[in-house]
């Protein structure tokens, strides 16, 4: 009991804190810290800690650390050295320097969104990127909503709530983060119709299934798993012309969706969405965020008549885009316009980088670690796609090895993940490995410090 009350009153402490930090925030934000730093020095005591930890000085420094945190953002930048260059969890798309300055200065004021200015009357905000999604893909008509998965459920919903959709069992899949084919159907009110079989399925599979009841037959990229061995799945071609003579629209999910061929880039061909439009899908919907390099949003390309139905449906309100994200995407997709998209749009930047670039950045960095007296090896290592696109394939590339000392690699990967800027690296074998490929040039040298903060420190 005497130690409890060896501990200062919420009043006392704000008086001292305020003294030494300030007028750097609101008096109800310092009172909340105050009391739940009194409440912790509390409970240490209690559990027996000593009793500096309710020292007048002891607490203020406890409140100025607590505020410190409050006021640091959450969500903040970091060094990708994985070598996963669309990686979901680390925000997948870096964007390009001309995507963020059509942002920053769309998001900094006031924007045409939905102002026809010729007119001076309202208009539509769905103009601003429809002439560059149709143009790029040849489809008729494009629509931009919040990501691919709002993409896929407004389409089914628009389009075929209450009615059967096609599914390949071998399609009827889970792309991750709960999205499950048979569950988003579900969720849209439409019936999920499978054919075939998990490894094989015909066009005629669909074709038989077809009733008045069918809204549309529905494709799904496997984007992110690859069955092989005895396996078939019709073209889009052949399917498209089940459709027609059906009078059933096929809708093609593409996932990632790429604007430019990947196989020049020593990868694994990658339909394109200008492909599977001309091929005759009447809906393909991609990613804004995965290999169009751009922020996050789903795009849907496609027959006017349909694209217009799911414009007017409801839900589009629900999931459409805003300002930055319409400002973002047209400046990814003008990249594209020009011919510049490898050289603009970091994605590319990063799947084109030269090896023999990546190999002097990593000569480079291993010599300063080196001259640290660090041990530091320059590697080959292989840099993946990611984000759901081209599964088991790689890029061969360059990195470092760094021997983490007495800690051990967990330790020391612990380290570069909690220092400023955080760095999220990989172990193999007991090493630290930082991938250059998806390392932005530009934070080489700073990606060396953090590399010798965290190895000095044994
Ligand atoms: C990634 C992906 C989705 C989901 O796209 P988001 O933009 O993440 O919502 C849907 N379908 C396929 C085939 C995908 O690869």
């Amino acid at each position: 009991m005497t130690r409890m009350r060896a501990l200062p009153s919420v009043d006392r402490l704000m008086l001292a804190a305020r003294a030494a930090l300030g007028d750097t925030v609101p008096q109800a934000v310092l009172r909340d810290a105050a009391r739940a730093e009194l409440e912790h020095a509390r409970r240490a005591l209690q559990a027996g800690a000593d009793a500096d930890v309710a020292t007048l000085d002891r607490l203020v420094q406890q409140v100025s650390t607590h505020l410190a945190r409050l006021l640091t953002p959450s969500l903040r930048p970091l060094i990708n050295a994985t070598g996963v260059i669309i990686q979901t969890n680390l925000g997948r798309a870096p964007l390009s320097a001309a995507a963020l300055a059509a942002m920053q200065a769309v998001g900094s004021g006031y924007a045409n969104l939905e102002y026809d200015l010729e007119r001076g009357e309202r208009g539509s905000r769905t103009v601003h990127l429809e002439g560059l999604l149709t143009r790029l893909s040849g489809a008729e008509a494009a629509l931009a909503v919040n990501n691919n998965a709002a993409a896929v459920y407004l389409a089914l919903i628009a389009l075929a709530a209450g009615r059967e959709v096609i599914v390949s069992r071998g399609q009827a899949v889970e792309i991750g983060g709960g999205f499950r084919i048979p569950d988003v159907l579900r969720q849209s009110g439409a019936l999920l119709v499978e054919v075939g079989t998990t490894n094989r399925t015909y066009a005629q599979d669909y074709a038989a299934a077809i009733t008045e009841r069918t809204a549309l037959l529905l494709l799904v990229h496997s984007s992110n798993f690859r069955l092989i061995g005895f396996v078939h799945e019709p073209e889009l071609a052949e399917l498209a012309a089940v459709g027609r003579s059906h009078a059933v629209p096929l809708l093609d999910d593409l996932g990632s969706g790429t604007l430019l061929p990947t196989a020049p880039y020593g990868l694994a061909p990658e339909p394109t969405v200008q492909e599977r439009v001309a091929a005759g899908a009447d809906l393909v919907t991609f990613s804004g965020d995965k290999l169009l390099g751009g922020p996050q949003a789903g795009l849907i390309v496609g027959r006017r008549a349909l694209v217009e139905r799911m414009r007017r449906h409801p839900l589009a309100r629900a999931l459409r885009v805003d300002k930055t994200t319409i400002a973002g995407l047209e400046a990814t997709l003008q990249s594209y316009l020009r011919g510049q998209a490898t050289s603009e749009i970091p994605v590319w930047r990063m799947i084109t980088a030269p090896l023999s670039d990546l190999q002097t950045r990593a000569a480079a960095l291993a010599a300063t670690l080196q001259a640290a007296a660090l041990h530091a090896e320059v590697i080959a290592c292989r840099s993946a796609v990611g984000g759901g696109s081209l599964p088991g394939e790689t890029l061969p590339s360059a990195g470092v090895a760094v021997a983490p000392g007495a800690d051990g690699a967990d330790r020391c990967a612990a380290r570069l993940r909690l220092g400023t800027p955080a760095v999220v690296a990989r172990i193999a074998e007991g090493r630290l490995i930082v991938d250059l490929r998806t390392v932005l040039a530009e934070d080489d040298q700073i990606l060396a410090r953090r590399l010798r903060e965290v190895v000095t420190s044994e």
